[in-house]
């Protein structure tokens, strides 16, 4: 009696998949099969036999599947300010941006910038990527248009002469999560900027509204000793126990830097199951500091990884953030075995998905997950020979070495063509938008 095929959509064939699941398995030789939104099939293509009848097969040869990477902290729009502000601490970094940003942030700017973030994200293997800025409504809105998957939500903050612009309300922010809260690239969070740029009912509300709504609150945290100095002349206490006073620590909570913390705060953190993004470029860059990385992964905290905004690093590209993070720890620990290759390529993708709690939906390559894929070429120089394929992903990988990118089961690129943004264009009106910002 034979078997009638399955119809889908994809078959990925005859590479290595590195899954990512909880065994984290590498499977030689193997396939993916993508039918709609989801993945319904990965194993040894020996074993696919003719059980499917794909819409579009793709040989796969000298080629590596991986999750699609996780972007856990950013600014997308700051791409406008790229390399704009050099060689600066963080205050006068930030005074110089808030200064411009209030002449240069409109929609239109932002939505460029925004489009441009994606187009790099893409091009470096990132398939979903969390937001914190101005505009949040209309960077959604193109992210869904590029099939892109956002992370993102209102952002709460306080910041005098910035009123029209930021300072969002509980009724902005329920209709934000009413609009996109089934929009399937659409992942709804709670923002604030920092404890230092909010207040007390600010604080309050936030963590009703991520409460009520069940999402995840996101917020700066321990960035800079100038923060740490302020946030104590202002409250008394550590950014981190402002949050945990407000109820603000637990499963559902991200905070990004948090580069200066006591070991108190790293056991309150994994106590309360809090998740920390790391974005070592910016930390460097800005001399905000180095975080204990190492030491909050051996107290079992779970730790992704961010590029912050291109302002700061400055680029988007999250494989050279993760090659950075692991030689950072190595470095100030002295000890070569912290942040194994295998450890740091969780943070870029499963780690990062439990991070923004979708790791039900992406973060791995498992039947019934989101298809969000990204091939790699592991045919070129700096990738040849391959004894582990983490080691060549964390170490040698370069940009260019990615070849097709699907988010969501649809291929945002092919062979290195992008297919719903249209780069040139975007490229050129940001160089427009820029040629206004120098004369600011
Ligand atoms: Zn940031």
């Amino acid at each position: 009696m034979s078997i009638q095929p399955i119809t889908i959509d994809y078959l990925f064939s005859g590479s290595i998949v590195v899954t990512m699941n909880p065994s984290c398995a590498i499977i030689e030789n193997g396939g993916v099969a993508v039918k709609g939104e989801k993945i319904v099939w990965v194993g040894e293509m020996a074993h696919a036999g003719s059980r499917f009848k794909a819409r579009q097969v793709l040989e796969m040869k000298d080629k590596v599947i991986i999750p699609g990477l996780i972007n856990a902290h950013g600014h997308w729009a700051m791409t406008l300010f790229r390399g704009m502000v050099e060689d600066c601490t963080l205050d006068k970094w930030l005074a110089k941006i808030w200064r411009v940003e209030a002449e240069a942030i409109s929609e239109e700017n932002v939505t460029a910038g925004s489009q441009l973030a994606m187009v790099e994200m893409i091009r470096s293997g990132t398939t979903c990527a969390a937001d914190m800025y101005w505009h949040y409504l209309p960077t959604t809105r193109i992210a869904q248009e590029a099939g892109f998957r956002i992370f993102s939500g209102p952002s709460f903050a306080d910041i005098q002469g910035f009123e029209d612009y930021r300072h969002t309300n509980e009724a902005i922010a329920i209709a934000y999560i009413d609009t996109f809260k089934n929009a399937p690239l659409v992942h709804c969070c709670i923002q604030a900027h920092s404890t230092y740029m909010t207040n007390a009912d600010i604080l309050n509300q936030v963590a009703k509204l991520s409460a009520d709504h069940n999402l995840v609150f996101v917020t700066h945290a321990s960035e800079s000793l100038w923060e740490i100095d302020l946030v104590d002349e202002k409250w008394g206490k550590t950014p981190i126990q402002v949050l945990d006073q407000f109820g603000l620590l637990g499963t559902h909570t991200l905070l990004a830097h948090c580069v200066h913390l006591s070991d108190d705060e790293i056991s309150r953190l994994a106590e309360t199951g809090t998740s920390v993004v790391h974005c070592p470029t910016s930390n460097l860059k800005l001399s905000s500091g180095i975080a204990r990385v190492a030491d909050l992964v051996e107290a079992g905290v779970n730790v992704a990884i961010g590029t912050d905004g291109a302002a700061s690093n400055n680029d988007l590209d999250l494989f050279s953030e993760a090659q950075l993070a692991a030689l950072m720890q190595k470095g100030v620990s002295g000890d070569p075995t912290v942040l194994p290759t295998q450890k740091v390529f969780a943070m870029l993708t499963i780690d990062g998905a439990r991070a923004l709690g979708i790791a039900d939906k992406i973060g791995s390559i498992e039947v019934g997950k989101l298809a969000d894929l990204v091939v790699v070429d592991f045919s070129t120089a700096n990738l040849t020979p391959c004894y582990d394929p983490y080691a060549n992903l964390i170490y040698a990988l370069s940009a260019a070495d990615i070849t097709h990118v699907m988010i969501n089961g649809q291929m945002v690129m092919k062979d290195r063509e992008l297919r719903t943004l249209d780069e040139e264009a975007i490229k050129a009106k940001v160089r427009k938008i820029a040629e206004d910002i120098r004369g600011m």
